[in-house]
């Protein structure tokens, strides 16, 4: 059955069997539970935010318009990523699964250039309140990049896509931040833009709203999106104390006693 919604064309088809597991590490099962952590620590709220997990060529997202604590396996939508890739329009999506009481959220065309541009295996959309903050310190700058060192947080993130081993503590973290759009949708071409000019990036903030983070699993998505709000309100909380973001330690000598 093909059915039209938001000027989108949705093949809907009863897979149910794709949400059904009793595995907790199914990502129709993960992704319920994960909305439902990050609700509790401010990071999707109202309809804002989420978080999609790609198994092989299968795509799992969750919907626009359902609770983010609340949310159930069946709620969940699923797509083939080589029906989308194969799509001229990239608006036209091809969906295996379409639970009938919601619309498709509209961070989908930003997951999947995650995963297509990227071969991530998790995305994590944030409002998280810090994530935003940064980028209001930023626009104030007129800067594009969020840039900290010396941190030990910082060990938490990759090298790259395609590199091997975390960054260390004496090595530069680099966010790219891109403009806000009336439409989430409409970030996309911006987002696809800004991975491919930091190409070992595994974030990008989006001023006056949020960040996207990816990782190559659940698990390394989930680690690099906890550091990056981590650090983003040490950030915050340096800018007050007008403590510097990128410094050249030197170290503390102990003070010699009389
Ligand atoms: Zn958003």
């Amino acid at each position: 059955m093909t059915a039209e919604k938001e000027g989108q064309q949705a093949i809907v088809t009863n897979n149910d069997h794709l949400v059904q597991s009793d595995n907790p590490d199914h990502p129709a099962n993960l992704i319920p539970s994960l909305c439902a952590k990050f609700w509790t620590l401010g990071w999707v709220t109202g309809t804002g935010g989420g978080a999609s997990i790609r198994e092989d060529d299968l795509v799992y997202i969750a919907p626009s318009g359902v609770q983010k604590e609340l949310m159930k396996p069946s709620d969940i939508y699923v797509l083939s990523l080589a029906a989308q890739v194969k799509s001229l329009d990239k608006r036209q999506r091809v969906y295996l699964r379409s639970p009938p009481a919601y619309k498709p959220s509209q961070c989908t065309p930003l997951f999947l250039a995650a995963f297509t541009k990227r071969h991530a295996g998790c995305c994590i959309h944030t409002h998280s309140h810090w994530a935003v903050l940064v980028t209001l310190i930023l626009e104030r700058q007129k800067s594009t990049e969020f840039r900290i060192n010396s941190i030990e947080q910082i060990k938490g993130f990759g090298r790259g896509f395609g590199k091997s081993g975390n960054l260390g503590y004496h090595d530069t973290l680099v966010i790219p931040v891109i403009e806000n759009t009336a439409q989430e949708e409409d970030l996309t071409e911006f987002l696809e833009e800004a991975m491919d000019r930091y190409p070992d990036t595994y974030a990008v903030l989006v001023r006056r709203h949020g960040v996207y983070v990816w990782g190559d699993n659940v698990h390394k998505a989930k680690t690099q999106c906890e550091s990056l709000d981590y650090l983003f309100q040490l950030a915050v909380e340096m800018k007050r104390l007008d403590l510097p973001w990128i410094t050249d330690i030197e170290p503390v000598e102990p003070t010699a006693s009389s």
